[in-house]
């Protein structure tokens, strides 16, 4: 199965540029999720792997191929859209054997991979119904099977699941996780959702305004966000951030909120670049991070003592929502336990100094 490359890929649309010099390389099974704001240019990206947009600049590569011209026929790739794009006066076996008999695939060895891929997506029953008379799930599934049966090793997803009612998402991404753990195939996935990309990447790369802000693992993406637009898309709630200046104090360095309610040592971040006196930074921690008791064992933390402004409880997850230094901060708390915190109008909370995050202020760019 090939590895994909993106190299220095532009691509505009008249005078604007919505990719710019874009590198990106996926390996041989991996399950590839390029998540992003709407019109960050991930479906465009997507589109250029598949020929349906012809790059302006740059190079793709499958394996050993230079694929930047070919037909999307010819690049050896199936895809799957957010909108079906099943063919409504054909039966579900209709659209199935569509692309293969295009192709030169005999009635035998068609009919063998269809009934492989119904019996994967558990649509057997389904065979001889038109696209009028199924679900959306049912449809989605059509349209996976569709792109399974022409058994490429490279298969792309726009969008599948954003058509489905928030049950049925929930059921399809695992579905479509144990197919690729079946088929490790190689999975390029297009969403906004960031529980997706949590959940079914091996690598994630997010993009924003047609730049690639960080490609990694999703515990790469979540834990050391490379700059603040990465620290607040991924998460929720959105990581929580204070302003701050780096100050000495004695042989170490504080960071201090500017209306000096808080001050945060930061001799405990492992800074791969040391902020200097003066500068202005920002620095970040996620709601999980607290602990709402002193905590004895582990490595320093801080003590926030703030006014509560509400809570919100979703069955076993809750947050405290606090003010601290002006702002908002939500911090975690245990919803099976949560009638205990009812009434509070102030809560402590305790913040290890090793889980901060700390960004330049001027470019965002973690320390
Ligand atoms: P969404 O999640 O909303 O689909 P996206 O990240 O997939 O967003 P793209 O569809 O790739 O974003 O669009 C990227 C940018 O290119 C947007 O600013 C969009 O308006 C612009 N764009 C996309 N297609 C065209 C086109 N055919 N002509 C002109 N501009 C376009």
């Amino acid at each position: 199965m090939p590895t994909i490359a993106f190299n220095n890929i532009v691509k505009k649309f008249g005078a604007l540029t919505v990719i710019e010099n874009l590198n990106l390389e996926i390996g041989d099974g991996e399950f590839l999720v390029l998540l992003g704001p709407s019109g960050c240019g991930k479906t465009t990206l997507l589109n250029l792997l598949a020929g349906l947009l012809e790059i302006d600049g740059g190079e793709i590569r499958i394996g050993e191929r230079d694929v930047s011209y070919l037909d999307p026929k010819d690049r050896g790739l199936a895809m799957v859209f957010q909108s079906y794009a099943l063919y409504p006066t054909k039966t579900v076996r209709g659209n199935m054997n569509f692309g293969l008999s295009s192709r030169g695939i005999s009635r035998e060895e068609a009919d063998k991979r269809i009934a492989w891929a119904a019996k994967l997506l558990q649509i057997e029953h389904l065979l001889d119904r038109k696209p009028s008379q199924l679900s959306g799930g049912q449809r989605q599934r059509v349209a996976i099977g569709r792109a399974l049966v022409k058994q490429y090793g490279v298969c792309l997803f726009d969008e599948p699941l954003s058509n489905l009612d928030a049950k049925l998402r929930n059921e399809m991404r695992i579905e479509i996780k144990k197919l690729h753990n079946q088929l490790k195939n190689t999975v390029v996935y297009v969403t906004h959702d960031q529980v997706e990309a949590m959940t079914m990447a091996t690598k994630i790369a997010v993009m924003d305004k047609g730049v690639i802000q960080q490609f990694g693992t999703p515990d790469q993406i979540y834990n050391e966000p490379a700059n603040l637009f990465v620290a607040d898309f991924v998460g929720s709630p959105a990581m929580n951030v204070l302003n701050c200046t780096v100050k000495q104090n004695g042989s170490g360095l504080v960071a201090v909120d500017e209306p000096n309610a808080v001050s945060i040592n930061l001799d405990a971040y492992k800074w791969k670049n040391k902020g200097v006196a003066g500068s202005a930074v920002k620095v970040g921690f996620r709601a999980e991070d607290f602990f709402t008791e002193p905590h004895e064992d582990g490595g320093e933390t801080v003590r926030f003592d703030c006014p509560v402004e509400y809570f919100e409880k979703s069955g076993a997850d809750a947050f405290a929502f606090l003010t601290l230094a002006g702002r908002t901060i939500a911090v975690r708390i245990d919803g099976r336990n949560a009638n205990r915190y009812r009434g509070r109008t102030d809560l402590p909370v305790y913040l290890p100094l090793d889980k901060l995050n700390v960004f330049d202020a001027q470019t965002g760019q973690r320390l």
